[in-house]
């Protein structure tokens, strides 16, 4: 398998900024979040599960899973949400993995929010963590979704605690200065980190083949 850096952080944190910045340099990524929309998506297996279990009202006039109404339902019924984490968590990390596998470049960046939480870490070779002071979290995440204070304290809560998602760390990136006085800083310790992926990867190779 190519060389995998795991990408995580709290929530608003700056992953999918951050992701981007390598993706422009010609990274690929594999991005948790959109594997789990793709493994329902229109037409799927687990779908078509989703839908008989809960009904058809779940899916939207499109055919496609009505995500709003089934956070709502998971919400309300704890047995409902271990019903589907229990048929969706094992389809995701397969999923994951088939894509990491098919990964051709010298290393592929996994961008996962709960890499520590759902244990994700052990498909790594080195973790990259974005590390931001809460409090500049909270606004930025709270300013991005326009969501109540309350419910990202929540979401942070539910997440492990920024000095356990360190302790995980091989690499930090901070991302504490606004745009007009960091966005320069970023890019250096991106490329900065690249080369060292890309010194990594290969090493990684050679001793594949030695
Ligand atoms: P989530 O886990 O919630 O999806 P994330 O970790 O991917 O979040 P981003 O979406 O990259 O975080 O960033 C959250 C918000 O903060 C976005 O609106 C983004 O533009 C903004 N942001 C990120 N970094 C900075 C920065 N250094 N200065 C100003 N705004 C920033």
């Amino acid at each position: 398998m190519t060389y995998v850096v795991g990408l995580t952080g709290g929530i608003g944190s700056g992953k999918t900024t951050i992701a981007n910045l390598f993706s422009e340099l010609g990274v690929p990524i594999i991005d948790a979040d959109i594997v789990s929309r793709q493994v329902v998506e229109k037409g799927s297996p687990l779908l078509a599960q989703i839908a008989e279990h809960f009904g058809h009202g779940i899916l939207t006039e499109q055919g496609e899973l009505d995500r709003a109404k089934l956070r709502q339902i998971i919400f309300a019924h704890e047995a409902e949400k271990q019903w589907l984490n229990h048929l969706l968590h094992p389809a995701i990390r397969e999923e994951m993995l088939r894509q990491l596998q098919a990964c051709q470049a010298p290393y592929v960046l996994f961008v996962v929010p709960l890499l520590i939480e759902n244990q994700l870490t052990a498909l790594c070779d080195r973790i990259l963590v974005i590390d931001v002071a809460p409090e500049i979290q909270l606004e930025r995440a709270a300013k991005r979704d326009q969501n109540h204070l309350e419910t990202i304290k929540n979401i942070m809560k539910s997440q492990v605690s920024r000095d356990v998602r360190l302790s995980y760390a091989d690499d930090i990136i901070e991302n504490n200065l606004p745009f007009e006085r960091g966005l320069v800083q970023l890019q250096q310790q991106v490329k900065h980190l690249h080369t060292l992926y890309l010194q990594f990867a290969e090493e990684k190779q050679c001793q594949k083949q030695s």
